[in-house]
Order: structure tokens, then sequence, then C-alpha cells
């Protein structure tokens, strides 16, 4: 029986990196796949050519369209949200936007809750408490999500994550051959995301690694920088395909209202009433 994935963003290109192999394996499997953005990236670092604010924004929408296309995606919604940013400070809101750190989450929930209701969703994709890597979109997407699965009674709700031992040993491995940024700050990955233990759904997504190649590919602004510096994405895209399949080939997400032997499916167990 089909049913329906919510995947819940802070940002375009946050699903390529998190979800994007879960959502293709949904979408390919017959399942209907929705994607909501809670902002337009508005503040994501890129070439200046890409322009900058609600331009850059609308760019950025427009490579998640195209990343949805390749996940197989039968929605894309944005909650209208402007990006919070990552730097320590926080800026004002632009002209009749609300940055999404400061909605309040009864508010940010409803919207999302709204769509969850009119899907009939069986599950929601967020984030972990963490956030992550501690993003402060992140985290509010954290508590916006679960709200939102309160108020519209979704059954299950998966924190998208990783486990924290495999970054960090995958950061040490890349220190060998790789000079981190000054600052770039390796030590605060051992406090990110969750801890292996935690873990409740483990998906394999090799079969769907071009899909998520695409995904991947599709931010092309969040791969660029006017000096040539290697973004993140422009560096993992550059992994050599072995390699790159044993890191991205699995996601991971938390259920703290699973207990019980790791889930290799995101709708395993799920009530066939709905
Ligand atoms: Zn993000």
């Amino acid at each position: 029986m089909p049913h329906t994935l919510v995947a819940f963003h802070a940002h375009p290109d946050d699903e390529a990196l998190l979800t994007s192999g879960t959502m293709a394996r949904a979408a390919a499997e017959g399942h209907r796949v929705v994607l909501v953005v809670a902002t337009d990236g508005d503040l994501g670092l890129a070439a200046s050519s890409y322009g900058s604010g609600s331009s850059l924004g609308s760019r950025r929408l427009d490579e998640l369209a195209v990343s949805a296309a390749a996940l197989g995606v039968a929605r894309v919604e944005h909650l209208g949200y402007a990006d919070s940013g990552l730097g320590p400070v926080l800026y004002d809101d632009p002209p009749g936007r609300t940055r999404f750190v400061r909605a309040p989450v009864e508010e940010a929930a409803g919207r999302l809750a709204a769509i969850l209701q009119e899907e009939h969703a069986d599950v929601l994709l967020t984030y972990d408490a963490n956030g992550g890597y501690g993003h402060r979109d992140h985290v509010q997407v954290h508590r916006v999500g679960a709200r939102a699965a309160e108020l519209a009674a979704t059954p299950r709700v998966l924190q998208a994550t990783v486990p924290r031992d495999l970054i960090v040993r995958a950061l040490d491995l890349v220190a060998k051959v790789y000079r981190f940024p000054a600052d770039f700050d390796q030590d605060a990955f051992k406090r990110s995301f969750s801890a292996r233990a935690d873990i409740t759904h483990r998906i394999s997504v090799r079969r769907h690694i071009r899909a998520k190649r695409a995904s991947m590919r599709a931010h092309a602004s969040q791969a660029s920088a006017d000096d040539g510096a290697d973004r993140t994405l422009g560096m993992f895209l550059k992994i050599p395909r072995p390699v790159y399949d044993l890191v991205f080939g699995r996601e991971w997400y938390v259920d703290p209202a699973h207990h019980g032997p790791v889930r290799r499916d995101v709708f395993e167990g799920l009530a066939e009433s709905r």
C-alpha cells in the first residue's frame, strides 16, 4: 500500500545531503513524496554571480525544483521564511518576511501541519535535536517539525541524522590528505548529530545513488565561491564513486518512539489503515 512521505528541511540543498536517497527510494517504490523547505536559503554562501538576498533565494528555489524532479518528488512547498544565516550575527528581517529562527514555533508548525493534514502524511522527516551540526535554522526545523506532527497527528516522525562516530572518523581520514580552513572546527562534530546507539532506522539508498548525486549537482550555487575554494557539496561530488557510494549509500534516522531492532525501511510497521 502506498504511503506519503513529507521531508521537511531548513534550506534548499539540505535535502540533498541528508534525505535525498530515502526520498528517491520511496518515490521509486511507488510512494508519494513531498518536499517542504522553511526558507529559500537567501543567506547561503555562493559566488556573487548567483546574486544575493531574494535573487539568490529565488535561484535556490529553482535549484530545489531541479533536485526534486531528480528524486521523483510530487510536490514542493516553501513555508515563506527567510534564512537565519550561520554566522554569529542574526540579521534583521528582510522586508515582509521573518527569519525562520525568529518565527514563533506555533505559527511555523501550523503552516507545516496544514500540508501534513492535506497530504495525510504517514511519515515526516525532520532533524535531530542538535539540528545536525547546530545551524540555528536546523534546530528550529527540529522544534517546528515535532510540533507540526503533533498538530496533524502524523503517525511517524523520523529525525534525519548521521552517526557522529562515522563523521569523526571520516574527518580524521580527510584531515590526513586535506587541509581544513583555519576556522573549521573539527572537534565541534564530536558533539553534533547523534550517537550511533540512538539511531533507529538505517536506510540503504545504494540503488538510488544516481538520483542522490543529481540532487547534489542541482544545487550549483552551493558548490560555487568567488575565490574558487572548495565548498562542501562540490567536495563531496569529487569523492571517487566507490568511496562516495560507501559514505552516501546509507541514510540514518532517530525515531524516539521506536524501541527494538534497527529498521531498514521508513514505512516498516506503519498501520495499513490510513
Ligand atoms: Zn541548511
